[in-house]
């Protein structure tokens, strides 16, 4: 008698558990999509300030490999995004 119903219930679970599975792909691509960008040795922008050209220096890189500004502009860029 209840069956129609647990047919429902289950239905409606697989279609939530597709839609966060969908939700967590997008998520996941957005952010290999920004981590590419600025981390791969082979984008000419690898290792290069965006904001003024010039090179992030080694260091920086070493520890923040995805860094995408210089100490100075990222500093200035924080400054002005204080959120
Ligand atoms: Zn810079």
């Amino acid at each position: 008698m209840s069956r129609g119903f647990r047919d429902a219930d289950t239905t409606q679970a697989l279609s939530d558990q597709a839609v966060a599975t969908a939700i967590e792909r997008i998520l996941d691509r957005g952010r290999d999509e920004a981590l590419a960008a600025a981390s791969s040795p082979e984008d000419p922008r690898y290792g290069r300030c965006q904001d003024c050209g010039g090179g992030i220096g080694e260091e920086r890189l070493e520890a923040l490999p995805t860094a995408i500004r210089c100490v100075r502009c990222q500093a200035a860029w924080e400054q002005s995004h204080p959120y």
